[in-house]
């Protein structure tokens, strides 16, 4: 039916081609597209002979806006779907308006040189993709991604109204290190080490970095220490979702990361300004990021489950409602599926789904769209098929 070209092939990116392989009626031809070649033709052998999806692979530096430009206009893709990092989005986005492609990514734009996510510089493309007539899906992983699709799901399906969510993203995993990231180790330690934040009542509550904890019974994986965060889906999510009064995220961290986190940070390993170091200039956390672990590395060694969810307070019939919608995930079955963890897994998946629902013509409209502004039926079909199910709980413990 259509082509695909996948930017990026790192943990998440591994995760998706293997999906798009499985999903062969819809992806006929992949490129896997990356900085280093080896490794998109190391995905390319290990799946020949066990897919119809025609694979090709290229080497590419996602920063340059016209070496993308002529990969597309070699390969002619259906859609680009972008798995590099987020301080690629904006090149990818100006490639995709130069040669008319749509563009599906998982993660919003970061400037390399300031820890700030946010949206607006993608939301900034809406009138260009509109007049390209061109279809841009953010944020389709996990969280966010699946999130925003659940909150979809639960506003047509369950709630006249939505007032409060809470997302709870528990890693139960142990992957024996004392210290690793689950995904790459800069944009991870960038995001957890800012200040905290939620949305309440049209405007942002600021913390300190994990200054909010919570404990939490999660189902499959047990109680866990749980913190809050700020996300990029709580800002489309408090546009988006009509009556929302509150919105927060919570994430669970183990006390040795913690532990580990906090010596590191003391001793400057975090930080993103440039030091001199033997006449040359480095970023130290980009110098702590070579000596963990690779995230790609992990999978054979995390035992363990996931459970990321969405717990949606509101109102139906005009009466209160509670509903929990989540999807535990248990890292050594997709080891044995695709050879990852489950952070890459549940991230990889909806991916694959995103470009899936963009090439099919389900989720394809001119302009810019966090994946909560699409019909989320055809999405949430396609978790239950690809590995990722979801469950319902309409009376669930909530976070006080
Ligand atoms: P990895 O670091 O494992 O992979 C990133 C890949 O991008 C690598 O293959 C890397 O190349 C490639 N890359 C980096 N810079 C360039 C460039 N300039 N040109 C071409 N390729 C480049 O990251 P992950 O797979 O863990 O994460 C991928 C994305 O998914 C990130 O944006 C992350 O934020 C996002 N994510 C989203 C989640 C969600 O739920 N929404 C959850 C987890 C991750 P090389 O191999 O040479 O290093």
């Amino acid at each position: 039916m259509g082509k695909a070209l996948i930017i990026g092939a790192g943990g998440v990116a591994g995760v998706a081609i293997h999906k798009c392989c499985q999903y062969s009626e819809v992806f006929e031809e992949i490129m896997i597209a990356s900085r280093t070649k080896a490794k998109c033709d190391a995905f390319a052998e290990k799946l020949a002979g066990t897919t119809k999806t025609k694979i090709r692979t290229a080497k590419v530096d996602a920063n340059n806006v016209d070496e993308l430009i002529a990969l597309i206009e070699e390969f002619k893709p259906d859609v680009v779907l972008n798995l590099a990092l987020p301080y690629q989005d904006l090149t990818i986005m100006d490639a995709c308006l130069a040669t008319r492609t749509h563009y599906v990514d998982t993660a919003n734009y970061e400037p390399e040189d300031t820890a700030k996510f946010e949206y607006s510089w993608q939301w900034a493309y809406r009138e260009r993709f509109e007049q390209a007539g061109i279809c841009a899906v953010l944020g389709s992983g996990f969280d966010p991604g699946v999130t925003g699709v659940f909150s979809a799901y639960a506003l047509k399906h369950q709630f006249d109204e939505i007032n409060y969510i809470d997302i709870l993203d528990c890693n139960g995993g142990d992957h024996g290190y004392p210290f690793a990231t689950n995904f790459n180790p800069e944009i991870n330690i960038r995001e957890v080490t800012a200040n905290g934040s939620y949305w309440e009542d049209g405007h942002w509550v600021e913390t300190a970095p994990m200054e909010i904890k919570r404990e939490y019974d999660f189902k499959g994986v047990g109680p866990k220490d749980m913190y809050l965060l700020h996300h990029e889906e709580l800002e489309s999510l408090g546009l988006n979702i009509p009556g929302i009064k509150r919105i927060r995220f919570f994430m669970t961290f183990g006390q040795s990361y913690l532990t580990h986190l906090r010596c590191l940070q003391n001793v400057g390993m975090t930080s993103i300004e440039p030091i001199a170091f033997e006449g040359k200039q480095i970023v130290p956390l980009q110098f702590l990021k070579a000596v963990l672990p690779d995230p790609a590395s992990l999978g054979p060694r995390t035992v363990g489950k996931t459970n990321i969810g969405c717990i949606f307070q509101g109102k139906k019939d005009g009466k209160d409602k509670t509903y929990y919608l989540y999807n535990i995930c248990d890292h050594q079955e997709c080891y044995r599926e695709v050879g990852s963890q489950a952070i890459s897994y549940t991230t990889g998946v909806p991916a694959m789904i995103g470009a899936a629902l963009v090439i099919t013509g389900k989720w394809c409209k001119p302009g810019v769209y966090n994946v909560e502004e699409f019909d989320p039926d055809p999405f949430m079909e396609l978790l239950n098929k690809f590995g990722l199910p979801w469950h319902e709980d309409f009376n669930p413990v909530l976070v006080d």
